[in-house]
């Protein structure tokens, strides 16, 4: 099949780079300079809303996908008037890119999440605060991604003017999680109905950007696994969902609790690539363009570790046993992820060395 992708970041790469072996043909929509997908894949150098460019990916894709959330509704809403299926569908990406209809998807389906209330300005921040208590996050219901457009509130004196600080109606306000640790699920909805999920991982963050990811936790509770996975499939079941989609939770004495959704392959997921049966993109691809989903078992425990700021002699990489280097062909610059190391089934302790970020 022909597949479109809206962005040619990494993770447009990684999918195309799936699909290609497959026997599908990748185009990509892409505006930025640098089109790290563009070594497995034609390209349409245009905006996210340019019609014109929206008509022509319609017209060269049989299926068409995304490769990160805050796609413009419109830029969805005109594939699929061309007649083209997008997957997973729009729906889902209305929901993910705002916090606060997410948290309410979550609490409708009796999963647990952070008290949250939506806030539209100083005076409904006040009252929420009196109903959540401090600590709190306060947050842009839109456009926020890795901890950017947040603020946490601890003290009445950081409650004064937040509002107004982060510049940006509206807003959602969380009880602030003393959360254990970060974890994630990845899991997958075919076609056809049929759901596949991937290890429970532990994620940990770095100045708020993914900088590690554990597959699997160390020391699951069934009782853990059991809820992630049941969180996952409602959350697929109640979208529609076709695709690969990522479900970023807490764990804390009592339990799960989600904080957000991203409705495609995700960070999370790139040990999958050497550390599953099948990788996430691979899966993607497969869910996509109907195909049967593939096994999502651990081939053995791994760990990804991102690149961020900075690329590692690639060879003191390919020197540390059972390591795998990718490079996404981008130039490093502080805080911009260019690539990932995951380690299967050996120490990662060398590739924390040499991946100290800049
Ligand atoms: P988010 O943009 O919602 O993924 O938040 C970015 C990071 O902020 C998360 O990975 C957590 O580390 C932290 N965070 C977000 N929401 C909360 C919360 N309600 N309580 C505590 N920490 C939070």
């Amino acid at each position: 099949m022909r597949i479109g992708i809206l962005g040619g970041g990494q993770l447009g790469r990684m999918i195309a780079l799936a699909a290609r072996p497959l026997g599908h043909s990748v185009v990509v929509l892409e505006a930025a300079e640098e089109i790290p997908s563009a070594v497995a894949s034609d390209v349409i150098l245009a905006a996210y809303d340019d019609e014109a460019a929206l008509d022509e990916l319609a017209r060269r894709s049989d299926v068409v996908t995304c490769e990160f959330e805050s796609v413009p509704p419109t830029a969805l809403a005109r594939i699929a008037a061309a007649g083209v299926p997008v997957r997973p569908a729009p729906e889902a990406f209305r929901i993910a890119s705002d916090r606060w209809l997410e948290k309410s998807m979550f609490r409708e389906l009796g999963l647990a999440t952070a008290p949250f209330e939506a806030v539209d300005d100083q005076a409904s921040l006040d009252a929420a605060v009196e109903r959540i208590g401090l600590p709190a996050v306060l947050k842009t219901r839109r456009n926020g991604y890795d901890g950017k457009g947040q603020l946490v509130l601890r003290t009445a004196a950081d409650v004064e003017g937040a509002f107004a600080k982060l510049r940006s109606v509206p807003m959602i306000l969380e009880g602030f999680v003393a959360f254990e640790r970060e974890l994630s699920i990845v899991a997958a909805r075919g076609l056809d109905g049929t759901v596949v999920f991937y290890d429970v991982v532990e994620n940990i963050h770095v100045d708020g950007i993914l900088h590690r990811t554990n597959a699997p936790a160390s020391h699951l509770r069934d009782a853990i696994v059991e809820e992630a996975d049941r969180a996952a499939r409602l959350i697929l079941e109640r979208l529609d969902y076709v695709g690969v989609i990522a479900i970023e939770l807490f764990e804390d004495e009592a339990g799960l609790r989600i904080n957000e959704i991203a409705p495609r392959v995700h960070n999370s997921g790139h040990w999958t690539i050497e550390g599953a049966a099948t990788s996430q993109f691979e899966n993607h691809v497969r869910a996509i363009t109907g195909a049967p989903l593939g096994v999502t078992t651990l081939r053995a425990p791994s760990t990804m570790i991102n690149l961020v700021g900075l690329i590692p002699d690639a060879n003191a990489v390919l020197a540390v046993a059972d390591a795998h280097l990718h490079l996404y062909d981008k130039r490093p610059k502080p805080g911009r992820k260019v690539g990932h190391v995951t380690v299967v089934g050996g120490d990662p302790d060398p590739i924390e060395r040499l991946a100290k970020r800049a």
